[in-house]
C-alpha cells in the first residue's frame, strides 16, 4: 500500500435505503461520508416496481425512482457516491484505530469508521418461469407487494416462520392464498403454523413443490408438483410468494465480525455497534425479521448517529 491512500471519515458500504439514509445524516454532520454502491446500485428495492409503503409518497413511487431520489438526497449534502464493490476488509480492533478496505480488489483506502448496509438477497427457486416473471407476479416480499393482488387468488412458496407470517399477512388482504410446502412437515415455529391453520382461506399442500409458473408477460397459474407420488395439478393465481429465505451479504466480513448462525451481522443491544470499535451495521444485514425499507432507513440514520458519537469520543 503506498503513502497515498485515502482516508475516509465515514465509509458506508451499500446503497439500500439504510446506507443512503446513514450518508445523509452523515454529510449533515460533516463526517464527509463515501459510499460504495455494490453491485447492484440501490438494492433490493431497484427490483421491486411500486413502494406504497414508504411513509411521504402518498401516490406511492417505483422502487428504482426512489433510490435515485435517496441518492440525489445523499448528494445534495456531500455524500460521495462511488459505483464500486468493497472486495476486502481488515478492520482495527483498536478504540480510534484504522480500518483498512479495498474496492475492486484494486483501490486501498483507510477510514475511521465504517458503516456496513450491505442488506440481504431473497432466495428465489431458480425455475426459469419464476425468473421470466419476477416483477410480473412473483415476489419475494407479501408485505410490499401482497396489496396489488387483494382480492384474488395467490400461492406462497416455503414453510419457515416468512412463509407463515406472509401466508397469514396475504391470507387476510387475498381471496385464497395456497402454501406449498416442500415436506410434510413446517418449519415455522408451532405458535406461527396454530394462526396459519387458523385462517380458513389458507390452504397447505404438504409434499407440494412448483413446477412450473404459468403465463406469459404476467402470472396466471401455478403448476405444482406432489413430491412423494409425481402427480402434477395446475391452479390459476395471479400472485406467487416465494418466502424461502433470505441471504445476508455477510461473506466479506467472516471471521472478524460477530454473526449469528444464519450469517447476519450481530449488533449490540439497541445500537448498530457491532463487535468492532467504530465498525457498524444496519438495514437488513443485521435484520431479518422486519426487513422494511423503513425499518432499513430507521437503522441507517441510527448507524450514522452511533458513527458520529463514536468520532467525538476518540477524538
Ligand atoms: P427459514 O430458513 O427459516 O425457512 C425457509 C423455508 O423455506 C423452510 O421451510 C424451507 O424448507 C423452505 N425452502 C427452502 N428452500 C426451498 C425450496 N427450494 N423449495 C421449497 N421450499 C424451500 O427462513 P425464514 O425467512 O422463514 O426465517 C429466517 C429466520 O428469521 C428464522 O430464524 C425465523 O425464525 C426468523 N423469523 C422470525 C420471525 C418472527 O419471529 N416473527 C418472522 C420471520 C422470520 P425446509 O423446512 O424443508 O428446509
Amino acid at each position: 500500500m503506498s503513502s497515498t491512500v485515502e482516508h475516509i471519515k465515514c465509509l458506508i458500504i451499500g446503497s439500500g435505503p439504510a446506507g443512503y439514509t446513514a450518508a445523509i445524516y452523515a454529510a449533515r454532520a460533516d463526517l464527509n461520508p463515501v459510499l460504495y454502491t455494490g453491485l447492484e446500485p440501490g438494492g433490493q428495492l431497484t427490483t421491486t416496481t411500486e413502494v406504497d409503503n414508504f411513509p411521504g409518497y402518498p401516490e406511492g413511487v417505483d422502487g428504482p425512482t426512489m433510490m435515485v431520489q435517496l441518492q440525489q438526497q445523499a448528494e445534495r449534502f456531500g455524500t460521495q457516491v462511488r459505483i464500486g464493490m468493497v472486495t476486502h476488509v481488515e478492520f482495527s480492533s483498536e478504540v480510534g484505530g484504522v480500518h483498512k478496505v479495498v474496492v475492486d480488489n484494486t483501490t486501498h483506502l483507510t477510514a475511521d469508521t465504517v458503516i456496513i448496509s450491505t442488506g440481504a438477497t431473497a432466495k428465489y427457486l431458480g425455475l426459469p418461469s419464476e425468473q421470466k416473471l419476477r416483477g410480473g407476479g412473483v415476489s419475494a416480499c407479501a408485505v410490499c407487494d401482497g396489496f396489488f393482488y387483494r382480492g384474488q387468488d395467490v400461492a406462497i412458496v416455503g414453510a419457515g416462520d416468512t412463509a407463515a407470517e406472509e401466508a397469514t399477512y396475504l391470507a387476510n388482504i387475498c381471496k385464497s392464498v395456497t402454501m406449498l410446502v416442500r415436506r410434510d412437515e413446517m418449519r415455522a415455529s408451532k405458535a406461527m403454523q396454530h394462526r396459519v391453520f387458523g385462517m380458513k382461506n389458507i390452504n397447505v399442500r404438504f409434499n407440494t413443490e412448483v413446477d412450473e409458473v404459468l403465463g406469459d408477460m404476467v402470472v396466471e397459474g401455478l403448476r405444482m408438483v406432489n413430491n412423494e407420488t409425481g402427480e402434477k395439478e395446475e391452479i390459476a393465481i395471479t400472485g406467487l410468494f416465494i418466502a424461502i429465505g433470505h441471504k445476508p451479504n455477510t461473506d466479506l466480513f467472516k471471521g472478524q465480525l460477530d454473526m449469528d448462525d444464519t450469517g447476519y451481522l450481530i449488533t449490540k443491544g439497541k445500537s448498530t455497534k457491532t463487535n468492532l470499535p467504530g465498525v457498524f451495521a444496519c438495514g437488513d444485514v443485521q435484520d431479518k425479521e422486519y426487513r422494511q425499507a423503513v425499518t432499513a432507513a430507521g437503522t441507517g440514520c441510527m448507524a450514522a448517529l452511533d458513527a458520529e458519537r463514536y468520532l467525538a469520543s476518540v477524538e
